[in-house]
Order: C-alpha cells, then sequence, then structure tokens
C-alpha cells in the first residue's frame, strides 16, 4: 500500500491512528530526557512532520545517530495532537527505520544558507531545499492549471514538432541537429557540395544530413500549430522550445517550456482578452492551491509578490499601442541606456518601467512598426504597424508576446518578400492561406517567465529544475 504523504497527514491525520510514513530527515534535536525530535519532509508540502523518537523504540542507540540531515527514514507510529504551537499532530514512532544515511560531512546541504550560484551546482539537490520544493510544486499546479484553463474551454492539446526544417522567426538562434561526423567535416572529409568554382567557400552538402536538409530545435510550434488550428478549431501547444541566443540574462533559457494557443475566428482584441483570462486564471489557482508555498515567497524572496498578485487580479491589464508607449517613454524623463524613439525595440529596461513605474499592473503593448516583427504577423491599415501584442508584467516584463496572423494571400506573400523569405520553403504554411483562410491569431506565454511572476524568483535560472544556458547543460 503507497504511505500517507505528510500534506494529507498534517492536514486531515487523527490523533490515535497508526500510521507509517517515509522521507527525508530535515533537522534532529536529542532532548537530555532520552528521546529525539525528528523533523520530516517528503515534498509534498512545505511544513514538516514532527516525529518523537524515545529511546525505548528498538534499536534506538544504534540507529539515531545516522538520522541526520539528508537521511531518509521510514517511521511507523501513532499520531498524536501535538503540544506545540507549530503543529496540530505530531507521530510518535514505535518503529524507525534507516533507509539511507547522508554522511553528515559530506551532505551538500547539511547547512541553510547557500547561495543561488552554489544551489545551480548542485541542481540534483537543490529540490530538497524549502525554496526549490516549494518552486516544483507551484510549477506543477501552474502546468496543472494551464491544461485545465484550455481544456474547460475546448481547446485541443497538440504536439508539434521538436526538430524542424523552418525557422519560424526567421533569425539565426537555432540549435542544429545533424549526424554529420563535425570532425571530419572539420578535416575537410566532407561531405561537401559540389562546386565548378575552385575558388568558392566549400560548403556543406546537407543532401547527406538525416533528414536530407539542414535541420534544428524548434524555436516555436506557431505555424503547424496554425495547421490543426485551421482544421480542428482552437488549440494549444505545450513543450520545450529551444532559442540559441547567446544573451545571458536572468529572462532567458536556452531550453524553456512555452505555451502556445492558437485560435481561429479570433482578431487581436479577442486574442488580448484570451492572455488575460489566461494569466489570471493561473494566478487565481496558484494562490488558491499553493497557500502554503506561496507565503514563503513571500516572506522569503520577495515581500510584494502576494501584493502585486492579488493587484493583477483587482485590474482590467491595461492596453497601450506601441505608438502610446513610445510618448510616455519619450516624455517622462528618464535617461536610458537604449535611446527611444519611434520605430525601436522596447528594451527590458522600457518594458519594466511601463508596466512597473508608470501603469504600476500589466500592460498589454499592441499595433508595433511592422520592421521589428516576424513576417505572419497581421498588417495595419496604415501600412506601419502590424497586429502584435506583447504582454508586460510588474518584475519581469514581456511574458506573451503574440498576434493577429495575416490571413490575406497576397500580403502574407509580400511581407516574406520583404523579410527576405523564400515562400517555397513554407509552402505548406502559404497553403492555409490559398485553401479556406480565416482570421486567425494566438501567443505564446513563456512558463518559466510565469513562475517568475508569482515566486519573485529573480533568476530564470532557478526556476526550472535543470536550467540549460551559454557554457553550461550540465546535469
Ligand atoms: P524577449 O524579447 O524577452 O527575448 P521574445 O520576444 O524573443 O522575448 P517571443 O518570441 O515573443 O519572445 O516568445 C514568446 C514568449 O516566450 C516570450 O514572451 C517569453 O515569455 C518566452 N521566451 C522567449 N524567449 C525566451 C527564452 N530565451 N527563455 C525563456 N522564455 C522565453
Ligand atoms: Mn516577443
Amino acid at each position: 500500500m503507497p504511505l500517507p504523504r505528510i500534506a494529507q497527514i498534517l492536514l486531515e491525520g487523527q490523533p490515535g491512528t497508526a500510521i507509517e510514513v517515509a522521507g527525508w530527515v530535515r533537522t534532529r534535536r536529542d532532548n537530555k530526557g532520552g528521546f529525539s525530535f525528528i523533523e520530516l519532509n517528503d515534498g509534498s508540502c512545505m511544513s514538516n512532520l514532527q516525529i518523537v523518537v524515545d529511546s525505548s523504540v528498538p534499536g534506538y542507540t544504534e540507529t539515531i545517530k545516522l538520522v541526520t540531515t539528508g537521511a531518509s527514514i521510514r517511521v511507523a507510529g501513532e499520531l498524536k495532537a501535538s503540544p506545540g504551537a507549530k503543529q496540530r499532530v505530531e507521530l510518535h514512532a514505535q518503529t524507525l527505520t534507516l533507509l539511507g544515511p547522508a554522511d553528515a560531512l559530506k551532505y551538500p546541504l547539511q547547512k541553510k544558507g547557500h547561495s543561488w550560484e552554489f544551489l545551480r551546482e548542485i541542481a540534483h539537490l537543490r529540490p530538497r531545499t524549502n525554496t526549490f520544493g516549494a518552486i516544483a510544486r507551484v510549477r506543477n499546479t501552474v502546468c496543472y492549471s494551464i491544461h485545465r484553463f484550455f481544456q474547460e474551454r475546448g481547446f485541443l492539446y497538440v504536439h508539434t514538432p521538436i526538430i524542424t526544417t523552418s525557422d519560424c522567426e526567421g533569425a539565426g538562434e537555432m540549435f542544429q541537429v545533424t549526424t554529420l561526423d563535425l570532425d571530419k567535416v572539420a578535416a575537410g572529409k566532407g561531405p561537401l557540395q559540389k562546386s565548378d568554382n575552385p575558388a568558392a567557400a566549400p560548403a556543406i552538402d546537407y543532401t547527406q544530413d538525416f533528414f536530407g536538409k539542414k535541420a534544428s530545435l524548434t524555436v516555436s510550434g506557431q505555424l503547424e500549430g496554425e495547421t490543426f488550428a485551421t482544421a480542428v478549431g482552437p488549440v494549444y501547444t505545450f513543450g520545450p522550445t529551444f532559442r540559441a541566443e547567446n544573451s545571458n540574462t536572468t529572462r532567458h533559457l536556452a531550453e524553456f517550456w512555452m505555451i502556445e494557443p492558437e485560435m481561429p475566428f479570433y482578431e487581436l482584441t479577442d486574442n488580448m482578452q484570451l492572455a488575460e483570462d489566461f494569466i489570471k486564471t493561473i494566478v487565481r489557482d496558484v494562490l488558491r492551491d499553493r497557500t502554503e508555498d506561496m507565503e514563503f515567497f513571500n516572506e522569503r524572496i520577495d515581500k510584494t509578490i502576494l501584493a502585486t498578485l492579488k493587484n493583477i487580479l483587482d485590474h482590467d491589464f491595461k492596453r497601450v499601442s506601441y505608438t502610446e508607449a513610445v510618448e510616455i517613454l519619450t516624455k517622462c524623463g528618464q535617461t536610458w541606456e537604449y535611446p527611444v524613439e519611434w520605430g525601436i525595440n522596447l528594451q527590458a529596461e522600457h518594458e519594466r518601467y511601463l508596466t512597473e513605474k508608470h501603469f504600476g499592473q500589466p500592460i498589454i503593448v499592441y499595433d508595433y512598426p511592422r520592421t521589428l516583427k516576424p513576417f505572419y504577423m497581421k498588417c495595419n491599415a496604415d501600412g506601419k504597424t502590424v497586429r502584435a501584442m506583447d504582454v508586460l508584467v510588474p518584475g519581469v516584463g514581456e511574458i506573451i508576446g503574440g498576434s493577429q496572423r495575416e490571413e490575406d494571400l497576397d500580403t502574407l506573400l509580400a511581407r516574406m518578400q520583404e523579410c527576405h523569405l523564400n515562400p517555397e520553403d513554407y509552402w505548406w504554411y502559404v497553403d492555409l492561406r490559398r485553401y479556406g483562410t480565416v482570421p486567425h491569431a494566438g501567443f505564446g506565454l513563456g512558463l518559466e517567465r510565469v513562475l517568475l511572476l508569482l515566486t519573485g524568483m529573480q533568476n530564470i535560472r532557478d526556476v526550472i529544475p535543470y536550467p540549460r544556458f551559454p557554457g553550461s547543460a550540465d546535469f
């Protein structure tokens, strides 16, 4: 029979009942009176179960000294009302079994107060700390909330490919996937393209590669998502996404998880409303289902986090056109590292000023200059802007990027030409505009950015179990 979890015992365990639990020791205190207190954690919640072990428990003397921080034990006994104020119940041991010791001289989490950097170096053990246990639980709750949100609205969950031969954003920030032997290529042993011009630089012959052409890891499932949205109705993807951008920031990972809904018959304003409802639902679910963990983040990580989240729930997201945003930024008297004028890409400093200082709440910036955005975004009649939207939130900046998609064949082809893309490479995507084209829209939400918003953690490398970033893919 599976053992009960500590979260359940603390919530509804009845004094007088016999129970058995197992977990990892957080601390042990020995009392001079001949008994010990063990704080046991099994990851089901932040709180520990207090265990009282009397010296009359069989094997007490030999076993108890091995019951150190990090060791795993199994305990059977009787649940009793606790005289302490900290907990409702405690477990009085009748048997104590050491499952696995943890050498007190070597166990890296013997002491508290390690730096985030150090904990990143022991990513295999950091889930055993309060903070990383809480992050794992909140992350799980967010994922559950995301699936529930879309499932309740009739969206289909579709799986778009991870290996792809199309570059959705048209930018060179993809990880190449190849089975070619790079050492051989470097030694000039090919496979190289045949060329009549001896002066031409040698080029790799990708027809010899696994997929017969150059392939990469996906930077977005959107284009494939559109093919399903225009067949089965609203869909969403939720999967790993890869970007080889060499940006060593606290908000970028090389491997992250993205949720991308795509909806036929949605225009930009419908898209905005869905994005707002989506974020609010996640926030509400986490505050409801992870109260203890959220109080921990508010106390230990960021004292403003609960107030920020309540503020998000209490207000409509402000909608601001890019042009208005630029006006605010140029008139506010602030000096910028990246100067502001109409046509520039908004930088993190600008985004954070708008959402944190100027509006003090989430905002949705829309109608960006066409030159800043990818080919698939719908062109506005002004000839200058596209129906793009970014959701910006306090503490993080951009959390969602999305748009209404260009559904007109000729406009799309013209945009591809403008972006130096070959329509033949995207023939299947262009086909959607040839056969039964419809207005449609969608967006991408970065899962780890949401976790930054929810937990108040400062570095995105700490809200994913195993972060990948330039120079690091350990574990
Ligand atoms: P940014 O400007 O912050 O680099 P972006 O505009 O390149 O982001 P999009 O292409 O719009 O990002 O992707 C949609 C969402 O995916 C973003 O709003 C963000 O939440 C998330 N995201 C994008 N790149 C990363 C990354 N490298 N690491 C983590 N999340 C990311
Ligand atoms: Mn974006």
